[in-house]
């Protein structure tokens, strides 16, 4: 360790852009959006110093014109997986051994340039790649990013400051030693910042890393490695493999050296992860650390008492911001009798007055889902529910897929509490409600834990605090994050770490100081200052 206790910056959130017609940040973004869409980025796999263009391309798409070429990506083959390792092992000795202040100021610098020179570049990338619009851009690829870095340092320095007691003659010291061997990074498309942290986390606790983005964001994960190598991350502490996720992540989890893995994504793909683990676990040089957060499906339920303007807003923020393609996302709603119409009425309004386009022209609050998977499974949902006698559309319904994957915000009502839409995490702008007699409250508090295999998030609006108390109780395992007169979404580093548990992922809470536990393992050290020199206890007389 260095030479002084250093104290790291006070972390703080950084404050959300508003992007105003007329702005700096507006202009800013614009220019660099139009810059990207006109250029053609050619994706390299980054592996120890080099980067390596295999010639095995696939190409990159808006979602909101699929027929605009962004650029390609190069993929890996099995050599080139191995090689990602054989880079982060390389690396790691020196890596680990770098003085913590100094693997620190690399991930503090990233986030200055992510708040100052890359801001625009970050924002315009995940308008483009993700079609965001701006500000959903700005409270994940800018703000929440940079918090994830930030906060990070925070607990880090905490972590390392959590030493035990020592009695006479004794010093007994814990050192936080990274884990032997690699973490293996698996990202999401939904979330740049996301992308950003499951790699770096990991890596600022002294791992390496092999890092597999989402082959729907690629785009954005490049602006990513662009600034940690601006900041002065030194080659092979991060290697950045694209490619066939299946092979990829066999032969990652194939080596002796595989320690850790780091994944958010969705309940299916980390649950085949988890098995191939358990099936090589005797090849393991050392237990892996898992963690893992996935699918949800995330509920809204209002009391009788519960005021319907507030309720209103939550669904329609909650359930439908980024085409309700956040885990977080309100999907199935229950509002008692005596207030649904006048709640439903308002989300109507709400949504007939959302307008639906390129997330370039920033009068549009709903753009494109992500690809034609999302798209196609989406349509067919909504297909099924206007077929269905015990489901009907309120509002939306309709999709078109001639120059993006556009698909109309949908709110489903339904008379069957465990319709499939109800159960069924969808992953896009569908919401569906199920209204419930006023006097049966509790038996639907009992309704919302059980319909669903998940237990992300959830939500309960009311004014009277009994009916607050009861929830909080009875849905205490329903949720990882539960919220009381909020939407189950908007989830703040620093203020509200993030995580569900049941088929909703092991909750080791990112951006929190629990989820760096994850990814060490502590030495304890004891030293004694004068050894005892015979073996004979005072009892033996
Ligand atoms: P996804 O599961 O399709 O992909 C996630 C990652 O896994 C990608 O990098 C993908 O390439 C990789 N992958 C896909 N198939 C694989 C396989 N067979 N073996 C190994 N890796 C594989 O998820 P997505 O569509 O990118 O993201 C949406 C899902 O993520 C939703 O279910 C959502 O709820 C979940 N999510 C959860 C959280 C959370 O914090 N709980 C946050 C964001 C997203």
């Amino acid at each position: 360790m260095g030479k002084g206790f250093f104290k790291v910056p006070k972390a703080v959130n950084e404050p959300v852009k508003g992007y105003a017609p007329g702005s700096p940040e507006r202009k800013a973004v614009l220019e660099v959006y139009k810059e990207l869409w006109n250029t053609k980025v050619d994706v390299p796999l980054y592996i120890g110093k080099e980067e390596i263009r295999t010639g095995n391309t696939t190409e990159m798409y808006p979602p909101h014109d699929h027929k605009h070429l962004l650029g390609t990506y190069h993929n890996a083959d099995k050599g080139l997986v191995e090689k990602a390792i054989e880079e982060a092992l390389k690396a790691r000795e020196k890596w680990a051994n770098l003085p913590w202040e100094e693997r620190a100021a690399v991930f503090l610098k990233a986030a200055d340039l992510i708040a100052g020179p890359y801001r625009a570049k970050m924002n315009a990338a995940t308008m483009i790649a993700q079609s965001k619009t701006v500000h959903q851009a700005e409270i994940d690829s800018a703000c929440e990013l940079i918090d994830f870095l930030r906060f990070n340092v925070e607990f880090m320095a905490n972590i390392y400051n959590d030493q035990p007691n020592s009695s006479e003659g004794v010093w007994n010291r814990v050192e936080y030693r990274p884990l032997e061997g690699f973490v293996y990074a698996v990202t999401p498309f939904n979330f740049t910042a996301i992308s950003g942290n499951l790699p770096t986390s990991a890596a600022l606790m002294g791992n390496v890393v092999v890092w597999k983005p989402s082959a729907s964001q690629v785009f954005s994960a490049n602006v990513i490695v662009e600034v940690l190598r601006k900041a002065g991350l030194p080659a092979g502490v991060i290697n950045v493999v694209n490619g066939d996720a299946r092979m990829v992540t066999e032969v990652l989890l194939a080596s002796p050296h595989f320690a850790g893995i780091h994944f958010t994504g969705s309940t299916g793909v980390f649950q085949s992860i988890w098995k191939q683990i358990g099936d090589n676990i005797h090849k393991y040089r050392t237990y892996p650390k898992i963690v893992g957060e996935t699918g949800g499906k995330d509920f809204i339920i209002a009391h009788p008492s519960a005021d319907a303007q507030e309720v209103a807003t939550a669904i329609t923020r909650g359930a439908f911001e980024f085409q309700g393609q956040k885990c977080s996302a309100a999907s199935r709603v229950y509002l008692p009798k005596s207030k649904a119409d006048a709640i439903l009425a308002l989300v109507k309004k709400d949504v007939e007055s959302f307008k639906m386009g390129s997330p370039e022209d920033m009068s549009n609050f709903i753009t494109a889902v992500i690809n034609k998977t999302a798209f196609d499974k989406l349509a067919s949902y909504i297909d099924q529910a206007k077929k269905d006698k015990e489901a009907s559309i309120l509002v939306g319904g309709g999709y078109d897929c001639s120059k993006g994957w556009f698909i109309e915000p949908t709110v489903i009502v339904t008379t069957n509490p465990k319709y499939t839409t109800m159960e069924t995490e969808l992953f896009g702008p569908v919401v569906t409600v199920y209204v419930y007699e006023d006097a049966q409250w509790s038996e639907t508090l009992k309704l919302v834990d059980e319909t669903s295999e998940y237990a992300l998030t959830g939500a309960v609006f009311a004014d009277c605090r009994y009916a607050i108390d009861e929830a909080v109780k009875a849905l205490a395992n329903a949720a990882g994050n539960f919220y009381v007169n909020d939407k189950p979404t908007g989830a703040v580093v620093g203020q509200q770490p993030f995580g569900g548990a049941r088929a909703s992922g092991t909750n080791d809470k990112a951006g929190s100081a629990q989820n760096l536990l994850r990814w060490v393992s502590p030495r304890l050290i004891k030293e004694t200052f004068v050894s005892p020199t015979d073996y004979r206890y005072p009892f033996l007389g």
